[in-house]
């Protein structure tokens, strides 16, 4: 009887070769746009002590209570596989004393992810996303700098069409009077929530605003909105974030709903929507968190960040029909037909990776119209194609894929050649 065949958990997915490309390619322009705005790349730990994510994100959210992957560990130690980026991001910048550094300090981040939720399509229990975070300014300016940036982003891996929600949730000065009013609103309209939410909404106010579920959304339609209890000081710097987005023509859609899930958030949050239909269409969002450095034991400091799923944003660019990036057009197939003509492609290979050109090919099969075929599939632009003939006379021929031209070239120099047509300098 054979093995039984071990897979992968639930929720958690292999990213295979033609889905790298594009995750590759995200990842690669979202490096770009962080640095060239003065962003330094920092990477923190998987694992964390879970008291971290408790005190950070909030014990009662979902992402803490319900899915986090918390255990402990061989000395007993209570650890957790981080949930988000922001906690242990702040954990770093209060452990390497960053508020020494000139402020804000910028930092952008990437990578896995955990919570244990019902895996759906666009929702996973390991998933990617990438994120910044200013750490050490309260001015609006940068909240709409972090905003555009993010716009920006999007932009470059052709994700036009994205919408961004816009509302403020005020800070501990104001947000205390629009619990009240939330809490006596949902007390009177009770019987018409839904039963989850009846449940929540005495510890849980703001939570609800942002329930999914059918029964509830009328009661939440004519609900308080925070934007009516903001104190002078929230309000005065909300009215500024939207100066400065208006001021770069910035479209917003405020939303009075918008809240979401994490505790630490103050003032200002948004969120950015991809065309694609459904509950799990958000790409991502953000928001400030002017009191979470100083709940982590740090001195207080304003800050704000925003982190936007990869996967998501994979089914965005596959539901838009764009392309993030073009196939790889700088490579060239080596085919070779016969003997000796083997053993120049198996070297010529080498050569022009040592030289830094793409290129591929199988040197040990096939005739010559199978390899072609290969290389066509492929989306090479170029082949080199060498037999006897060639390897007597010392060339190559070079065939154009696309138009099928062919030219015979000279064996030595046609390194130089390729990265002369690929414009490797
Ligand atoms: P959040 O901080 O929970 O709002 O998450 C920000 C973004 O990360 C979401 O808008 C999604 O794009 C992505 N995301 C969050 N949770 C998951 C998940 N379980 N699977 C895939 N993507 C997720």
């Amino acid at each position: 009887m054979g093995k039984q065949q071990i897979q992968s958990l639930r929720g958690m997915y292999d990213l295979l070769p033609e889905q790298t490309v594009d995750y590759d390619y995200i990842l690669a322009a979202f490096r770009s746009v962080a640095r060239s705005a003065g962003y330094g790349r920092i990477e923190t730990p998987l694992l964390e002590d879970k008291a971290l994510f408790e005190r950070g994100v909030g014990a009662d959210t979902d992402a803490v209570s319900k899915e986090m992957y918390a255990f402990t560990d061989r000395s007993d130690n209570g650890v957790a596989l981080r949930p988000e980026f922001t906690a242990g991001i702040v954990r770093a910048f209060i452990e390497h004393g960053m508020n020494s550094q000139p402020q804000p300090v910028k930092l952008y981040s990437y990578g896995p992810l955990f919570r244990y939720d019902r895996p759906q399509a666009g929702r996973q229990r390991q998933f990617n996303q990438v994120n910044v975070e200013v750490i050490g300014e309260a001015a609006p300016s940068i909240d709409a700098q972090v905003i555009v940036l993010a716009l920006r982003f999007f932009r470059r891996i052709n994700l036009t069409n994205v919408t961004l929600q816009l509302n403020s949730i005020g800070d501990a000065a104001c947000r205390g009077k629009y619990r009240t009013a939330l809490i006596e609103y949902f007390k009177v309209n009770a019987k018409k929530l839904a039963a989850v939410d009846r449940e929540r909404y005495e510890n849980n106010p703001l939570r609800v605003l942002d329930s999914k579920e059918a029964s509830s959304q009328s009661v939440l339609a004519d609900a308080p909105q925070t934007l009516n209890y903001l104190c002078d000081a929230c309000q005065a710097h909300f009215s500024g974030v939207l100066e400065y987005l208006d001021d770069l023509g910035v479209a917003y859609e405020l939303n009075p709903l918008l809240v979401r899930g994490l505790d630490y958030y103050t003032r200002t949050v948004f969120e950015f929507y991809g065309e694609r239909e459904g509950s799990q269409s958000a790409l991502g969002g953000g928001g400030r968190y002017d009191a979470l450095v100083e709940r982590l034991g740090g001195q207080p400091t304003p800050a704000i960040g925003f982190a936007l799923g990869l996967e998501r944003m994979l089914l965005e660019i596959d539901e838009a029909g764009a392309k993030a990036v073009q196939p790889d057009d700088k490579r060239v197939y080596v085919a070779s037909l016969g003997e000796p003509a083997r053993l120049a492609a198996f070297r010529l290979i080498e050569q022009l990776l040592d030289g830094s050109v793409g290129a591929l090919g199988a040197v040990d099969r096939d005739g010559i119209g199978s390899q072609l075929a290969r290389a066509d599939k492929l989306g090479v632009p170029l082949a080199i194609i060498i037999g006897q003939k060639e390897v007597r006379e010392e060339t190559v021929i070079l065939r154009d894929m696309a138009s099928g031209a062919q030219e015979i070239l000279p064996l030595n120099g046609i390194v130089a050649e390729l990265r002369s047509r690929f414009g490797i300098v």
